[in-house]
């Protein structure tokens, strides 16, 4: 896969003038409503209608799709409008029908990609297609099962592919439904530059309000497409409702997007230029992030120094750090003088957390 250069051709074929728009709801509900919103899209950036047919729930209960029936109202609002369909498949039963029925792009869904079973399922049973096939990246934050599943479809002769970056779950509560970790597509990126990569803004956010900064992003990191979970009504929505946006809403997100052409030097430097900025802001969150973990952990131990009356500062356990530290920093092309500076600093942050604690 490595040296191919046609993973993106299916995207290139398409030649559209802006990152590829899918957008649509999370789930099919009704005919009526799979059309309306297909005419609504119709006005937008979108070219490709997305709707689920079989839904992978967390916990049973929630709605779980309207199943191979509504196939056909996908069929329908393609004749009616033009735009392609795509669904998620998530075995061979469903790669059957989404073929009878037509759908161009079939997408294998977070919980699907974790499985290297039935991955192999379904792409033995795409074996040769030109369809396109977008894998979402699996629920765990694991670069190599992602790219494991691109592999397997790929050895069976599926050559339209691309991924979809959704977000990795995490036990803590944070921000988003789906942490980012922005690092992890980078990485794919810088491995695969060939293989399109579509961010889902919606299932990391789990909300509405930050889905526009979430697709400012990724633009700025150079994806190709965005897939937005898109409905008339979103609050009434069967699945997913928080983090729905309507027709309209994703057409005034697409406006207000900066997205940048690949045309001329001057600008061609300043794209480069930001997205190589856009990957220090990434890592920049990241170091501030790990910085105030360690400090909430240096609280702990404050706590426990206090409670078994122990001082603060412990020389022995500090030097070995400082010598742990310059040795991996080594490795890392980092200075002694550059380790000894950041480690004494945060040695002493650290140390103002434990007085904080303990005098309190
Ligand atoms: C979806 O796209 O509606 C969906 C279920 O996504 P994921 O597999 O990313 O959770
Ligand atoms: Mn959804």
């Amino acid at each position: 896969m490595e040296n191919n250069k046609n993973l993106r051709n299916w995207l290139n074929k398409m030649d559209l003038a802006h990152p590829i728009v899918i957008a649509g709801p999370c789930s099919a509900e009704t005919e009526e409503q799979v059309l309306k919103i297909a005419h609504q899209l119709k006005e937008t950036d979108a070219t490709v209608l997305r709707a689920g047919i079989w839904k992978p729930r967390t916990r049973p209960g929630n709605f779980e799709g309207v199943g191979a029936l509504g196939l056909k109202w996908l069929q329908k609002a393609k004749e009616e409008t033009g735009l392609m369909t795509a669904t998620e498949v998530a075995n061979a039963n469903h790669v059957d029908l989404a073929l009878k029925h037509d759908v161009d792009i079939l997408w294998v869904g977070a919980r699907t990609t974790v499985s290297p079973f039935i991955v192999q399922e379904i792409a033995d049973a795409l074996k040769g297609t030109d369809k396109i096939v977008l894998i979402k990246n699996p629920v765990n934050p694991d670069l190599a099962l992602w790219l494991g599943a691109v592999e397997r479809f790929y050895a069976c002769d599926v050559k339209n592919l691309g991924v979809i970056h959704r977000g990795f779950s995490t036990y803590e509560k944070t921000r988003y439904r789906n942490n980012p970790e922005w690092q992890i597509p980078i990485d794919l990126q810088n491995k695969f530059p060939d293989l399109p990569l579509i961010l889902d803004p919606s299932h990391i956010a789990g909300r509405r309000d930050i889905i526009f900064e979430l697709c400012q992003t990724a633009l700025d990191l150079n994806y190709d497409g965005l897939m937005v979970e898109t409905h008339f009504d979103p609050d009434k929505a069967w699945s997913d409702a928080e983090q729905q946006i309507t027709p309209a809403t994703l057409k005034q997100m697409t406006i207000d997007l900066r997205i940048r052409k690949q045309e001329g030097d001057a600008v061609e430097f300043k794209n480069k230029l930001n997205t190589l900025r856009t990957k220090i802001d990434v890592l920049d969150h990241q170091l501030l992030e790990s910085l105030g973990k360690r400090m909430k952990i240096s609280e702990d131990i404050g706590v426990l120094k206090k409670n078994n009356n122990v001082a603060i500062l412990q020389t022995k356990r500090w030097n070995e750090i400082l010598g742990k530290m310059i040795l991996e920093g080594e490795e890392n092309q980092l200075s002694e003088e550059f380790i000894l500076k950041i480690f004494k600093a945060i040695h002493q942050e650290s140390i103002n957390h434990q007085k904080m604690v303990i005098n309190e």
